[in-house]
């Protein structure tokens, strides 16, 4: 295996791990996936929403996204960030949009139908999206409830456009 691929693969096991880590599975995005979806396609089966979270997770751009906020997202529960950032990040100052625009890599990877999505989503914060924003569990989520819904809307799109091209 070259280095460049070992690379991918270590950036993509990593970024997989630490969803796992910080409590994401797989699983939990596909639910986000089919709630957004389920209106559009009445025989959406959650194999089908599962498959497109797999997609968008295999995308180095979504992986870079998500290695870049956790990795914040850890510090500032650690306290190891400098001052302002630190209680900015730690507080989730709500004029912050560092984590929404980080998202937002994420959000664009297939077309802009996914940016639509992803405003609901975070406004109407279903499932792990309300857990990850119990401000009282002592943990930072600041990036990562962002990344969640963007890579739910990504796969949204993804899913929308794979149908319209089944038809
Ligand atoms: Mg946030």
């Amino acid at each position: 295996m070259n280095e460049e691929k070992k690379a991918v693969n270590v950036t993509e096991q990593t970024a997989r791990k630490w969803l796992h880590e910080r409590g994401v599975e797989i699983q939990d995005i596909a639910d986000l996936v089919f709630f957004l979806q389920e209106k559009y396609h009445p025989k959406l089966k959650m194999e089908d929403c599962i498959h497109n979270v797999e997609r968008v997770l295999s995308k180095r751009e979504v992986q870079n996204a998500i290695l870049t906020g956790i990795q914040l997202d850890m510090l500032a529960e650690e306290k190891k960030l400098l001052e302002p950032l630190q209680s900015i990040i730690a507080t989730d100052e709500g004029l912050y949009g560092a984590d929404e625009v980080l998202a937002l890599s994420i959000v664009n990877v297939y077309g802009s139908i996914g940016f639509t999505n992803f405003g609901y989503i975070d406004k109407l914060k279903p499932g792990i999206l309300k857990d990850l924003n119990d401000k009282s569990s002592g943990r930072c989520h600041t990036f990562l409830d962002d990344i969640v819904g963007a890579i739910a809307a990504a796969a949204s799109s993804r899913l929308a456009h794979s149908a319209e091209n089944a038809e």
